[in-house]
């Protein structure tokens, strides 16, 4: 853990957000090789709940819950929030993380977590400034998609908002409350939900894209199938 551990350093905490639609190993190789990287001391996979920003999943809440959880059940170093499958309405990044600053005492530095595919529409989130007054974001590069720390393809309103912000070096993640763009250098998984659901939906197989506990709940659950309405 290249961020040191250190009795007057803050509680240094993780968040995953996600659809997972469902959790697959490019979720959970990603976040394992965060936590080697980043001293976490807790580290949170966090389903949303209705998304703002995208169709609806093709799974329920109450099944993306449970597959998040199955999926991380042999892992202690993971641990999962379904407070967003919880609240009515759409989920906000920013109220989570507001939220989490609330339980914490405004104690606790707040890490996200983000693919670059997902970076590089965050001007279009829910009061998105404001994460950079909540948490630093930590982004994993994704195949197929911009490398988000030497690009200028970036949208100019997150060039511009961003431009004092990178870093590489893990322990500005303890230097600073928030506001740093963490750049990691993680596996690139060529995983997606989308290419998942898509092959169960054609009935080939996906295995080793996720974990078998995953793969039987499911088949179990009918899920993505495209067979079962109710879901
Ligand atoms: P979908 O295809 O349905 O969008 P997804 O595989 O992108 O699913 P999400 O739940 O949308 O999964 O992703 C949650 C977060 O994880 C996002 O920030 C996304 O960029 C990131 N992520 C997803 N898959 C990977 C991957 N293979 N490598 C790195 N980051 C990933
Ligand atoms: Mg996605």
């Amino acid at each position: 853990c290249s961020s040191g551990r250190s009795t007057e350093r803050p509680v240094l905490i993780g968040i995953y957000g996600g659809t997972f639609d469902p959790l697959h190993y490019g979720h959970l190789r990603v976040a394992e090789e965060l936590i080697d990287t980043i001293c976490f001391d807790q580290f949170f996979f966090v389903p949303a709940g209705e998304p703002r920003l995208r169709d609806s999943p093709g799974a329920s809440k109450h099944h993306r819950v449970r597959m998040v959880s199955l999926s991380i059940q042999n892992n202690t170093r993971f641990s999962m929030d379904d407070r967003e499958t919880k609240r009515s309405g759409v989920s906000t990044t920013v109220s989570t993380l507001q939220e989490y600053h609330q339980e914490y005492d405004g104690k606790a530095v707040l890490c996200f977590v983000i693919g670059a595919d997902a970076f590089v529409k965050i001007h279009c989130w829910h009061h998105w400034r404001e994460l950079f007054q909540l948490c630093h974001l930590i982004i994993v590069e994704r195949p197929g998609c911009i490398r988000v720390s030497d690009s200028t393809q970036l949208p100019q309103k997150i060039l511009s908002e961003c431009a004092s912000r990178w870093t590489t070096d893990p322990r500005d993640l303890v230097r600073h409350f928030s506001g740093m763009i963490y750049t990691a250098d993680t596996t690139l998984l060529d995983i997606s939900a989308t290419q998942i659901r898509s092959l169960v939906k054609t009935g080939k197989s996906i295995r080793y894209l996720l974990p078998d506990i995953t793969l039987d709940y499911i088949k179990t659950h009918n899920l993505y199938s495209g067979k079962n309405e109710f879901r």
